[in-house]
């Protein structure tokens, strides 16, 4: 595999951009090397600089749910281009985007579009906050709800990827309001609600976390969430930005049946482009400027042209059938891979729910950050790398969940078997 217009590609970001890199996982740091420059996508593939194709299991973190460059979705965008490039004021796009979200998410009654999760998940604490007149909030060990500064402390994604604990540049106090649980504790959780429930804004979870590889909550564990942050007049806010349109067309709650006060989503409802939103129950979203006294806003929010992407992607995954044959994908690939892996002797388990999927050198999948930090991560670095070798372009952090795309068929699946085979059996010996 030549990849000499990479490293050059490299070599001069490295020169003026911090680490060379826009967005720190990219840079290979947690498996060694140095990352591919990808110059196109096509369905489930991805072509680098110097023209080698792999299959796709990012889908730029999850953001590509029907494939790379898909027709409709390329026409869509090429279209609004046409019209104008954005204008600041309100636009049709935006609502017929808040439309299709209040009902394919029915605890959303009223939404916001935003640029990023980040924003998402920044804006919907400070609503939880202004709402209940409290400060204090909750997040969990290993979930990532982005950078901003009061949800950066044991973060998942890129700040566990590099070891780091915290954030240098966080001032103490920006999360002194800030407490951490454990993940799937439910012990843990009445614990801190009979101390501080009365005080608490907010709790922020990923119900289906996928910043510390992929880990399921338990039900029991959502439910006893849901009936304490009732108890207390607390806001729960789930953070979909990942599980949302990917676990199912209304996201983690839906498969759970339990209702968020307050949903942030991103990735797959831009369709690769800057879209994010939050939203939640109108009493609460009516706290916003203009209406409420929570001041919340984006020159670029509801872009019409980011909004065309999303728009054409959830005009594809809201059809019929679309989740269960994509499901079914995922279930088969987890099987590939579970059985690549017993057929080398290595110690290996694997799961999907809906089209994201983990994968873990651990005889069980885990339940929590600590039981992710024992998988076994120095095997996945020359698991990804001989992936990478075979064709086949994972995550680069063990820490991180996979993704496919409708794009991803039974040919995808066969050649990815093959890879797997070789790749199991390199690192087995
Ligand atoms: C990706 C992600 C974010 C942050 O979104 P950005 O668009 O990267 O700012 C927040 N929460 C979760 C669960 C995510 O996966």
């Amino acid at each position: 595999m030549k990849v000499a217009r990479s490293a050059e590609l490299f070599a001069r970001c490295c020169v003026c951009i911090p680490g060379g890199v826009n967005s720190p996982v990219r840079a290979f740091r947690s498996v060694g090397g140095d990352p591919l420059f990808i110059s196109a996508g096509d369905g489930a593939y991805l072509i680098d600089a110097d023209g080698n194709r792999y299959i796709d299991y990012v889908c730029s973190w999850g953001a590509q749910l029907v494939g790379h460059a898909h027709p409709a979705v390329v026409a869509a965008v090429q279209q609004a281009a046409t019209n104008g490039l954005g204008f600041g004021a309100p636009t049709e796009s935006e609502c017929r985007f808040a439309e299709t979200l209040v009902v394919a998410i029915p605890s959303m009654e009223m939404v916001r579009a935003v640029s990023s999760g980040t924003e998402a998940t920044m804006s919907a604490i400070r609503t939880a906050r202004g709402y209940t007149k409290r400060d204090r909030i909750v997040k969990f060990a290993g979930c990532y709800h982005g950078h901003a500064d009061s949800l950066l402390v044991a973060a998942g994604s890129g700040a566990l990827t590099l070891a780091l604990p915290s954030c240098a540049g966080v001032p103490s106090n920006a999360v002194a309001d800030t407490s951490v649980l454990p993940y799937n504790d439910t012990q843990a959780l009445s614990d801190y609600f009979a101390a501080h429930g009365d005080s608490t804004a907010a709790v922020i979870i990923e119900p289906i976390a996928g910043n510390m590889n992929l880990i399921c909550a338990e039900a029991e564990f959502l439910q006893t969430l849901r009936t304490l942050c009732d108890q207390h007049g607390t806001v729960l806010i789930f953070d979909e930005v990942m599980s949302g349109f990917r676990v199912a067309a209304g996201g983690a709650q839906q498969l759970y049946n339990i209702q968020p006060d307050m949903t942030c989503l991103g990735k797959v409802v831009g369709g690769g482009l800057n879209v994010a939103a939050f939203g939640g129950r109108r009493d609460i979203m009516q706290s916003l400027a203009p209406l409420g006294d929570v001041y919340q806003a984006g020159t670029l929010s509801g872009n019409p042209l980011a909004l065309s992407a999303g728009l054409a992607v959830l005009d594809i995954i809201l059809s019929e059938g679309f989740y269960p044959r994509i499901s079914e994908n995922a279930k088969q690939l987890t099987a590939t891979l579970s059985a690549a892996a017993t057929a080398a002797g290595v110690d290996f388990s694997c799961k999907s729910i809906g089209a994201m999927f983990g994968i873990y050198f651990a005889a069980q999948p885990p339940a929590n950050l600590s039981d992710a930090e024992q998988c076994d991560t120095a095997r996945f670095p020359q698991f990804f790398h001989a992936m990478l070798a075979n064709g086949v372009y994972l995550a680069p952090s063990a820490f991180e969940a996979g993704f496919i795309s409708a794009a991803h068929d039974s040919d995808t699946l066969a050649a990815t078997k093959i890879a797997a085979e070789k790749s199991f059996a390199e690192i087995a010996t």
